[in-house]
């Protein structure tokens, strides 16, 4: 007896393969018998977990054997406080990832479109792919969005437009001006999320007013984590905010405890610890700089970044290079999967990983 458990799922199933993420640094180390690797290829907060995230899920562990608030009331309310919205606007996810597959389950079916970029976040394309819906990929312009062309993509047929900003994996960004230009081009009746999964890293002079805009565009909906800037990525805590009708909807199809009791704290602790947030920021800032300056240098194609990562361009299969970075210890993302095979994907690590990091490459490419 054998099954064809492939052919019993869903239409569009057979097609996807599994997210490819980051190789372990343990799995590196068992494998070339290395220790002291860095680990540059997930974008994860090189400063680790925050002192006050710390702190709070210490104090939350007597309470584990209960069930989380379902309705993360605490998180929420401190949310509310701090983007100036009313908690009805916002909903919470195991890591933002989850919310997105959440909008995907609760708005999009079979044979429906969905627009989004060349080159953008790889979870869109999986989403598209495992509700058999159809991806309308608009080809990147200078490595990110398109908008134009994505507006022009947009038929009676789409039901929801994906962009990411600042965009993973290339870290291209797009202004406010260009930005509110195009959604006021979306028929209200498509919905648009908007990935801010790097906002924390753009200069708050450059950030886009996006919470302001839910006001006016009522099928917007703004797309967050604490997975990246606030240092969270292994306890999964993501947010959405949009208009409260929208959250309604989301919230009957969402999983009630999908957030657990320790994300919730420390969450909520993290959003209060600025020092930690403006620590990890200035520290991005810095060790980008010597990045660019390296590549300058070198000579190395790099696309400018917004985010807390930089992406290599080395104009041939970037394979071999990588292969030859993880002998140096140094994981680094290859991102051939996102339709780079040129290109690898750096993490903006602590300044010594960077050093690191630097000095494999100028070794593998010389
Ligand atoms: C890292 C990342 C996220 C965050 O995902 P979580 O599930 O919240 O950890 C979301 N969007 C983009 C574009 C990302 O790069």
């Amino acid at each position: 007896m054998s099954i064809n458990y492939l052919a019993l799922a869903n239409a569009g199933v057979d097609q996807l393969q599994p997210y490819q993420p980051g190789k372990p640094v343990e799995e590196l180390e068992r494998e070339l018998g290395i220790s002291n690797s860095v680990k540059l290829a997930s974008n994860e907060n090189p400063l680790g977990l925050g002192p006050k995230a710390k702190a709070a899920i210490e104090q939350a562990l007597p309470e584990l054997a209960r069930y989380p608030d379902a309705n993360g009331f605490n998180l929420k309310a401190r949310l509310a406080g701090r983007l100036k919205v009313r908690t009805d606007q916002l909903i919470l996810g195991n890591g933002s990832n989850e919310l997105i597959d959440l909008l995907y389950h609760t708005f999009v079916s079979a044979g429906q479109e969905v627009v989004y970029s060349q080159y953008t976040f790889v979870v869109y394309a999986l989403a598209t792919q495992a509700h058999g819906a159809k991806a309308v990929v608009v080809p990147a312009k200078d490595f990110g969005h398109d908008l134009d062309a994505m507006a022009a993509a947009i038929t009676g047929n789409t039901k929801l437009v994906c962009i990411t900003n600042p965009n993973n994996p290339t870290g291209t960004f797009l202004g406010k001006a260009e930005l509110e230009a195009f959604l006021a081009k979306v028929p209200e009746n498509v919905l648009v999320v908007l990935d801010e999964a790097y906002t924390e890293y753009v200069d708050e002079a450059e950030r886009i007013p996006s919470i302001d805009w839910l006001a006016g565009y009522p099928n917007l909906i703004v797309s967050r984590t604490f997975s990246k800037a606030y240092g969270l990525a292994g306890l999964r805590v993501g947010y959405m905010v949009c208009h409260p009708e929208l959250v309604g909807v989301l919230n009957r199809v969402r999983e009630p405890f999908n957030c657990n009791s320790l994300a919730l704290a420390a969450a909520e602790a993290a959003l209060d610890d600025t020092d930690y947030l403006q620590k990890a920021v200035n520290l991005n800032r810095q060790e980008m700089a010597r990045y660019v300056a390296f590549f300058e240098e070198k000579g190395l194609n790099y696309i400018p970044s917004k985010a807390n990562f930089i992406t290599l361009d080395l104009q041939r299969d970037a394979g071999p290079a990588y292969e030859a970075l993880l002998r140096e210890g140094v994981i680094v993302r290859p991102i051939a999967g996102y339709g780079l095979p040129t290109c690898l994907r750096i993490s903006i690590g602590l300044e010594h990983e960077n050093q690191r990091c630097m000095e494999a490459l100028a070794k593998v490419l010389a």
